[in-house]
């Protein structure tokens, strides 16, 4: 008798020891990489291990693009587009993956230092959607860009390594919390209460603001640095430590930044492994997604886009209609997370159409909200088409939406990618406690998020 009913399965069934073997390279991925610029930078080192090379290098020497070519460009440190070069003529389109490769945080503000109550604290200003108070109490690192005095650029990474210092954002003490704890939690910690503590000691023959003039003078001893090299710096303020194993049975990892390399690593390391595929296979790391895809980094800048149009010209067939029927032609997976069924507050979920967490990489239809409400909405036959996909490819799968109708919502990039009328849906892991510090996320989900990506490079 067939199997008439539709039920989620463990995608761990059978595939243990490879998911926990491919779980190790993540965990490095994610530690190596907290921010947009750090996840850039490992990302190009692994692609040229891969074999990889630079379009602009391409560009600079005219060089002709062809077959099997792996090629990577990034734009501004922040983004990336890794190309493989199919053998079908390249306007039968592309086969894209894109993620994005910026996550929830804190930036310091340009004039962040000041003195208070003997104290040295920065001034910050959230970027993405936090729950402020979870920020509150935990050990912090500083990662950015900042320039010296003399005009020298520095690469940011404190509070990291084993014997650096962490950085602090107080929380009121529980004994005098009876005012703040009646307050709604959005208002627990208020924006301008997120100051980072980070000095204490006083320069003695300083006037005033002794704290603050000594930890300026600790700056420029050792990194040559003053209060204006601020003003130009990026310096993001993200949870110190590394990727953990959860769980007695090690099933789950617990990180910072999970949204979304928990897909972009799946995405890219499954198209270091696409040789010669038959359509010419993408994958777009982006910035800005947490705050609207915005900017020259955010993927509605044209860096995609003018990268093709790049790489079309160097294979000698570059017309404004080629690029079109290129980009029109394509498929595409927006590659970002989605919530998972959290048993402890299973009131926001409707639980037949929320994913499990250990039950595979999930496909969405549609994300938004109040009525799908920037949302990509993909269609009936290209649902089916990666369904049978992942079916005949061994990959499991399962569809879940963000929450129950009217509960909240959110929205990826697969608006913006469908703009150019490639077929595109949503797919990616479902991670409890997303946005949180650390978010918590199943080494199954993860694994058949690399299997789906490694068979979508092979779809034609
Ligand atoms: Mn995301
Ligand atoms: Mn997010």
């Amino acid at each position: 008798m067939a199997n008439l009913k539709y039920e989620k399965t463990s995608a761990w069934t059978g595939k243990q020891e490879a998911i926990l073997s491919y779980s190790e390279g993540y965990k490095n991925y994610l530690d190596s990489g907290k921010t947009e610029r750090e996840c850039c930078v490992s990302t190009v080192e692994m692609a040229v291990k891969a074999g990889f090379v630079d379009l602009n290098e391409k560009i600079s020497k005219n060089e002709a693009v062809k077959p099997g070519d792996k090629i990577y460009y990034t734009y501004h440190e922040k983004a990336v587009v890794l190309y493989v070069i199919g053998t079908e003529p390249i306007e039968k389109g592309l086969n894209v993956t894109a993620a994005h490769i910026d996550s929830p945080r804190l930036d310091l503000k340009a004039v962040p230092l000041y003195e208070d109550g003997g104290l040295a604290l920065m001034k910050t200003h959230y970027y993405g959607g936090i729950k402020k108070y979870q920020w509150g109490a935990v050990p912090l690192s500083l990662h950015g860009v900042i320039y010296t005095t003399d005009n020298k650029k520095l690469t940011v990474n404190i509070g990291e390594k084993e014997d650096d210092p962490v950085f602090f954002i107080s929380d009121l003490l529980v004994h005098l919390a009876g005012d703040q704890l009646a307050k709604p939690a959005s208002k627990v910690i208020t924006g301008e209460q997120l100051n980072v503590i980070c000095g204490n000691i006083p320069l003695e023959d300083e006037e005033s603001q002794k704290v603050k003039m000594n930890v300026l003078n600790i700056l420029f001893d050792t990194y040559g640095i003053d209060e204006t090299s601020f003003l130009s710096a990026e310096i993001e303020v993200v949870p110190a430590g590394k990727a953990r194993d959860v769980g007695f049975d090690r099933s789950l990892i617990a990180s910072y930044a999970h949204d979304d390399r928990v897909c972009a690593y799946p995405a890219v390391t499954a198209l270091f492994e696409t040789e010669n595929p038959a359509r010419t296979c993408v994958c777009i790391l982006a910035d800005k997604e947490e705050i609207g895809s915005v900017g020259t980094t955010g993927l509605k800048s044209r860096y995609f886009e003018n990268s093709l149009a790049e790489i079309i010209n160097l294979m000698g067939e570059y017309s404004e209609l080629t690029l079109r029927r290129t980009l029109a032609n394509s498929y595409v997976l927006s590659m970002d997370v989605c919530c998972g069924y959290d048993p402890s507050f299973a009131e926001a979920f409707e639980k037949n159409n929320t994913a499990l967490i250990g039950s595979g990489a999930i496909l969405t239809k549609f994300t938004g909200s109040r009525g799908k409400s920037g949302s990509n909405d993909a269609h009936s036959e290209y649902m089916h088409k990666l369904v049978r996909l992942f079916t005949d490819n061994d990959v499991a799968y399962q569809t879940g939406e963000l929450g129950r109708v009217d509960q909240g919502g959110g929205g990826t990039v697969a608006l913006i990618l469908a703009e150019y009328g490639a077929h595109t849906v949503d797919y990616g892991v479902g991670v409890l406690a997303m946005h949180a510090p650390y978010e918590l996320i199943s080494k199954a989900d993860l694994y058949s998020c690399y299997e789906g990506a490694k068979a979508f490079y092979g779809l034609v």
